[in-house]
């Protein structure tokens, strides 16, 4: 067990590292992160920010001597510095974990061999496999590539075979995964949490809408509703329960799943990480998934995961940041509008440089109903460039 006074050290210096370290040193521990760009959103918060590249196994280890236990907030590591470290510290999650969940084809094959529901897939390393895979799914398909997509990046819609070559040249990468298109009805997304006993505790099921394939607000109430009902609630969960099982996981893990119109769940992607859609939990769970995360990856119990109100979490994107530089006011957003609502709380990563599609920040509120807690946010988030 690592208790408070020990030292975890957060491979990745990002938003997530530094929420992370924040319940941490509220904990009591000591936080070392390990990051290839200074100053960052983890470094900021952290007690040492070691700044190397992630291929610097030199300084991989330095990082490893120097903490009791390594986690991630960046699953995109090479697989030598994973070995460097956990030859010298325990590592949560395990580096199998890692290994499978940030590569695409890996994941999907994996999920698929444990039974769990994917969108069909085919690997492309070609254009004739390209061709042969669209005649096999139809269209519109989703190519991918295997490894370093996220936020939409890395991936694009073919609406007609006539667009495939192109599609494969704009993609670039070695290995490629062809998705059928699920024509989906909500996504959602279940953060799930396995300690070093084998315990494990899954929050309330997130309800994720995206714009222009990042996420943009995630909404989460306890009660069922219409839309999503008990018995798919349950069966999102226990996917998540059981793949983290079949993981072997310590540590957090999300699942991000499409539900179709008759009410199938289908496993769209696996994070083994805190995410996006979770930073709601800071403001309206008894634990926040940092927390749990942090408890697991320590061997201590798992806190309870219990949702105190409806909430609801806005992303703040640079958008908001270059906009407001545009409006006549000049200056930056306006941070006292958005929380002339008292229920609204406001969290920034420390970015110093705002572009399209970052994320800069987020905005969270609870209600006393979904839709009240969306308006919040929603509304807090408009009047900051208003
Ligand atoms: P991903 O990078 O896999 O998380 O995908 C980003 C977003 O693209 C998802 O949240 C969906 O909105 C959309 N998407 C990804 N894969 C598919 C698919 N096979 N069918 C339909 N939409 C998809």
């Amino acid at each position: 067990m690592i208790l408070p006074g020990q030292t975890i050290g957060i491979v990745g210096g990002g938003q997530l590292g530094r929420m992370f370290a924040i319940a941490a040193r509220r904990m009591g521990y000591r936080v070392h992160t390990l990051d290839p760009t200074p100053d960052g959103p983890t470094g900021q918060v952290a007690d040492v920010e070691i700044t190397a590249d992630y291929d610097d196994i030199p300084a991989a280890e330095a990082f490893a001597r120097g903490v009791d236990v390594v986690t991630f907030e960046f699953e995109n590591v090479p697989s030598q510095t994973l070995a460097a470290i956990e030859k010298i510290r325990p590592v949560h999650p395990s580096p199998f974990v890692l290994d499978t969940t940030r590569h695409r084809l890996r994941e999907k094959d994996f999920l698929s061999s444990i039974g769990v529901p994917v969108a069909p897939y085919r690997p492309i390393g070609n254009i004739d496999e390209l061709t042969r895979a669209m005649a096999e799914l139809g269209t519109p398909a989703v190519l991918k590539t295997a490894e370093f997509g996220y936020d939409g990046k890395g991936q694009s819609k073919i609406d007609s075979p006539a667009l495939a070559a192109a599609a494969w040249e704009k993609l670039a990468c070695p290995v490629g995964v062809l998705e059928g298109f699920v024509s989906f009805e909500r996504e959602i997304s279940v953060i799930v949490a396995r300690g070093q006993g084998g315990d494990v505790r899954t929050f309330d099921v997130f309800e994720n809408e995206h714009v222009r394939h990042i996420l943009d607000v995630t909404t989460v109430d306890s009660k069922p509703t219409p839309g999503l009902p008990a018995k798919l609630r349950e069966r999102a969960t226990e996917l998540a329960r059981m793949i983290a099982m079949k993981l072997d996981l310590v540590g957090l893990l999300c699942v991000e799943m499409f539900v179709t119109g008759s009410g199938e769940v289908i496993v769209n992607e696996l994070a083994p990480r805190p995410h996006n859609s979770g930073h709601v939990t800071i403001d309206a769970c008894v634990t926040s998934q940092f927390e749990q995360q942090l408890r697991a990856v320590c061997g201590l119990p798992l806190g309870d995961t219990t949702l105190l109100r409806p909430a609801a979490m806005a992303n703040l994107l640079g958008d908001i940041w270059l906009d407001a530089q545009t409006k006549s006011s000049g200056g930056g957003p306006r941070w006292e509008r958005a929380m002339v609502d008292p229920f609204v709380k406001l969290h920034l990563y420390g970015k110093t440089q705002a572009k399209p599609g970052r994320k800069m920040g987020h905005l969270t509120a609870v209600g006393t109903d979904v839709a009240e807690a969306r308006a919040r946010v929603s509304e807090a988030r408009r009047r900051l460039i208003d």
